[in-house]
């Protein structure tokens, strides 16, 4: 007996072996410190736990990867779907079915099966779902769109522990918020996403050497403004540790890596990208591999490790954004800010068949920044400073990108309809 009417998976109270296990995540900073861990196992166990929960007035969260943790639970009952993660391609329907706690590299490797590749992220561990319910911007993003915008179906359990199949038909506002504002409504069980055909793609990381930067930031404006929605781009730039486990060519030195990612032939690629080359001196090539592998590209860090981390979707890239983002968290900030900016566009900006909640699609660049939290209050005033100095060209923030303590206040984020659904769904605050 676990404690938990009709809960067949593991249940953990602090104390009990295994409790501190299923509080690690990728998030390292704040984890959650809940009263009750329920390992659930099915759908039936996360109504059984959120039963539960509304029974005693507990507060709920809900962790996959702990890639996106935001507000760390203080007692309270914290449902894990790491063990719900069965994966079913319909190579007829090119949909696939994915449960609550399945990552992208799972999916990645069941649709390549059937020659085709989901709407996936940068990193292979991440859920599906909490990226999915955040929007979602993948390695073909400008191809493909928001992750969200290819979501046929959500089975969500509500506050009230009933399990809805929510589709376009069945309830059409709950199925837009889901799709781009969907954090905190209730706990996803399984989803279906449509996938496209494909397999292989072109690309690869192109150093560019920190005295070249700037540059590099001029020259991708220009470059980025004529390219056809196969090529999707993002430039990542930091200061790389001098430490032994950093490669030689990259320890101790500022380089910014230039991401690429195209569906189009070696030829067409390497001909679309040869003005940027041409713009700045960079290194490495560029090359065809398996859309399962094209998480190498990205070289995302695997280990957990303290981060905290905010966005801006911009609406354009004006000279004064690239100057901002390297004189305050460039190279000469006083902690190590991660610098991101992806290129949109494309698809991203086509609003889907079924309208969903994703803000801002119109945006051409999404800027990130990100530093390891270090204890003292740094990192966070230079990210604020940052986003301060590129107010003028923001159009807004992204959920997915706001990590650590600045993501639990990413519901400012206006979206019509979301707080009716709230008061509607969870009018006790359950899963806030
Ligand atoms: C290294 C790294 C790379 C990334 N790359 C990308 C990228 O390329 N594109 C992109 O768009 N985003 C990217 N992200 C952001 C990522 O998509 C978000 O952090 C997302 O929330 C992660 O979801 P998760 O389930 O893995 O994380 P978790 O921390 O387990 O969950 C995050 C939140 O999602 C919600 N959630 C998770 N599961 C459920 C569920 N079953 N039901 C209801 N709510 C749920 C909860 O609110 C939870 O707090 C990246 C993040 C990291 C750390």
């Amino acid at each position: 007996m676990n404690g938990i009417e009709n809960v067949t998976g593991p249940v953990f109270r602090p104390g009990d072996a295994g409790f501190d296990e299923q509080l690690a995540g990728y998030q390292a900073a704040h984890p959650h410190r809940p009263d009750l861990v329920v390992g659930a196992e099915s759908s039936d166990d996360v109504r059984a736990a959120v039963r539960h929960a509304a029974d005693h007035g507990l507060p709920v969260a809900v962790e996959t990867s702990g890639h996106g943790r935001a507000a760390p639970l203080s007692g309270g009952v914290l449902i894990s779907t790491r063990r719900m993660d069965a994966v079913r391609i319909d190579p007829a329907t090119h949909l696939a079915r994915v449960e609550a706690g399945t990552r992208w590299e799972q999916v990645v490797a069941a649709a390549a099966e059937h020659g085709l590749v989901p709407p996936s992220g940068t990193s292979p561990e991440s859920g599906v779902v909490g990226y999915t319910l955040g929007g979602g911007i993948g390695v073909l993003a400008r191809e493909l769109g928001w992750a969200s915008d290819r979501v046929r179906s959500v089975d969500l359990v509500t506050a009230d522990g009933r399990l809805r199949h929510v589709t376009a038909e069945s309830e059409p506002e709950l199925f837009r918020v889901l799709r781009g504002a969907g954090h905190g409504l209730g706990v996803v069980t399984a989803m279906e996403i449509e996938l496209v055909p494909g397999g292989r793609i072109h690309g690869g990381s192109l150093a560019v050497a920190g005295e070249h930067v700037r540059a590099l930031l001029d020259a991708y404006r220009e470059w980025t403004a004529g390219l056809p929605d196969g090529l999707t781009s993002s430039i990542g730039a930091l200061p790389y540790p001098d430490l032994p486990m950093v490669p030689e060519h990259l320890r101790g030195r500022y380089v910014a890596q230039v991401r690429i990612a195209s569906s189009g032939s070696a030829e067409e690629t390497d001909r679309l990208v040869a003005p940027l080359r041409a713009a700045v001196p960079t290194t490495g090539t560029l090359g065809e591999l398996p859309y399962a592998q094209a998480t190498t590209i990205f070289n995302e860090p695997a280990d957990p490790h303290p981060y905290t981390g905010t966005n801006a979707m911009l609406r354009e890239l004006d000279p004064a954004v690239a100057e901002a983002m390297l004189d305050i968290t460039g190279p000469d900030a006083p902690v190590m800010c991660v610098l991101g900016l992806r290129h949109l566009g494309g698809a991203l900006a086509r609003p889907p068949a079924v309208p969903d909640a994703v803000a801002h699609r119109d945006a051409p660049y999404l800027l990130q920044v990100l530093s390891l939290v270090d204890g003292t209050d740094v990192p966070g005033r230079l990210h604020g400073e940052l986003m301060d100095a590129v107010a003028p060209w923001t159009a807004g923030r992204t959920p997915n990108f706001r990590f650590g303590k600045q993501a639990a206040t990413a519901w400012p984020i206006e979206v019509p309809g979301r707080a009716d659904l709230e008061a509607e769904l969870d009018p006790k605050g359950l899963f806030r």
